[in-house]
């Protein structure tokens, strides 16, 4: 079972939770105003396909239109189904509006994660989740992640759509350098190319605003920003910047622990997909949009994402601290609750022990690869449980020391 920030196995043994479910349970479990919608919505209606319109879904569907860029919203059931429809709308789009046939080509990112179905591992530029089930599909090609240079060089005419993660996730915690994406947009603009952002796992709140590429654009100092959030309720929202994609992706956090994903574009692109072109049969469900409306309202509030900003830099100070005693850590990268530990060279490849032994020690971390420690806790973890994990995570480091302090001697 799990409340808020911690669950309890079958034993009864208590875990802080620093993974989120991967950046799932965003609010912790069964967080109440949650179960509250659920309930609600559990005694009205489950399920009607989208032959029908149902209300929870218009309702969440009309929040994202007015938080976002988007004019338009389809509703999926996962990350990889939402960057299907994307990718599917990008060529669809690009069909209609280019007599050039082969402005079909797609650019994606080394190191990105899109999914698991065969179109998005053949957009995860990483030959890992590939191997073995080749003929991918056709069509992409892979840019180094932050490489101005290449990056103009390979978008072109025969560019149809370019996507990116803000922050690579699964790719190990990597943000986009500043001005990497107003760069892919003007490139995107100057070739009549969509600009596509995956914010499946560094969205809904997860860096401390509601998406992470909201990052970009910000030159204030950290001062004047804290100032300017007390008196800029809007601080969060994308009117402060210009930067804006044609295609953004959700799913994760969304459904607030519920299985949902969503497209969200404008309508110029929305218009190319006719009836028939793209559907699915649980996409928009009545329970999980209801819960899902819920979780928006309640994370994207400018005091929860300064408390995200501020438990972030807690958790960094709290690791340089222990990186000054054990020295097991290159760098810290990541943006608010969204953070990797990466690990120096003469611990490589260890990342998976230490969330072994975090776990005997009462807490749950998440690797991306095997040598980043990938740490998502709940946004509204309390600073008590911060502590908590934080030292659990102390302990497993220097049992990790010891066991290989000892075996070198052997
Ligand atoms: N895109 C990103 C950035 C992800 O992190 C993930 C999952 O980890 C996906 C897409 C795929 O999402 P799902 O597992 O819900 O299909």
């Amino acid at each position: 079972r799990g409340l808020g920030a911690k669950v309890w196995d079958i034993n009864d043994n208590t875990y802080i939770d620093f993974g989120s479910g991967i950046s799932v349970n965003n609010l912790g479990h069964i967080d109440n105003e949650l179960l509250e919608a659920l309930t609600e919505q559990s005694v009205k209606l489950w399920h009607t396909t989208n032959l029908y319109l149902n209300e929870p879904s218009i309702r969440l569907a009309e929040e994202l239109v007015n938080t976002t860029f988007a004019d338009r919203v389809f509703f999926c059931n996962s990350g990889a189904e939402a960057n299907e429809a994307a990718i599917k709308i990008a060529r669809k789009f690009s069909s209609i509006n280019n007599s050039n046939k082969n402005k079909r080509e797609i650019i994606t990112f080394e190191g990105s994660f899109h999914g698991r179905t065969l179109t998005t591992i053949s957009a995860t530029a990483q030959p890992k989740y590939q191997k073995g089930f080749e003929p991918l599909t056709e069509g992409f090609r892979y840019c180094p992640f932050n490489d101005f240079e290449k990056a103009e060089k390979m978008i072109g005419p025969q560019t149809c759509a370019v996507l990116i993660e803000p922050i690579q996730g699964e790719g190990g915690v990597n943000p986009v350098e500043s001005n990497f994406l107003n760069h892919l947009r003007k490139l995107c603009d100057q070739h009549q190319t969509l600009l596509i952002f995956d914010e499946i796992q560094c969205g809904m709140g997860r860096t401390g605003k509601l998406f992470g590429y909201q990052w970009e654009n910000h030159s204030e100092s950290e001062s004047q920003k804290e100032k300017s959030h007390k008196e800029n309720k809007n601080m969060f929202n994308f009117i402060e910047s210009d930067l804006m994609p044609d295609i953004l992706t959700m799913a994760k956090a969304l459904g607030g622990g519920l299985p949902l994903g969503a497209m969200l574009c404008s309508e110029k692109v929305a218009n190319s997909f006719k009836p028939g072109d793209h559907g699915t049969t649980f996409g928009g469900n009545p329970i999980v949009t209801a819960v899902a409306l819920a979780s928006l309202k309640k994370i994207n509030t400018p005091e929860l994402m300064l408390q995200v900003q501020k438990k972030g830099k807690y958790i960094r100070k709290k690791l340089d601290l222990l990186n000054d005693e054990l020295n097991m850590f290159e760098t810290i990268r990541g943006r608010g609750l969204m953070l990797g530990a990466v690990l120096s060279k003469a611990w490589k490849g260890k990342a998976p022990k230490i969330a072994d032994f975090s776990q005997e020690y009462g807490v749950l971390v998440l690797t991306a690869g095997s040598d980043v420690l990938r740490l998502l806790p709940p946004l509204n973890i309390s600073y008590e449980e911060l502590e908590i994990g934080l030292n659990r995570i102390g302990k497993a480091l220097n049992k990790l020391h010891e066991v290989e302090l000892s075996s070198s001697k052997h």
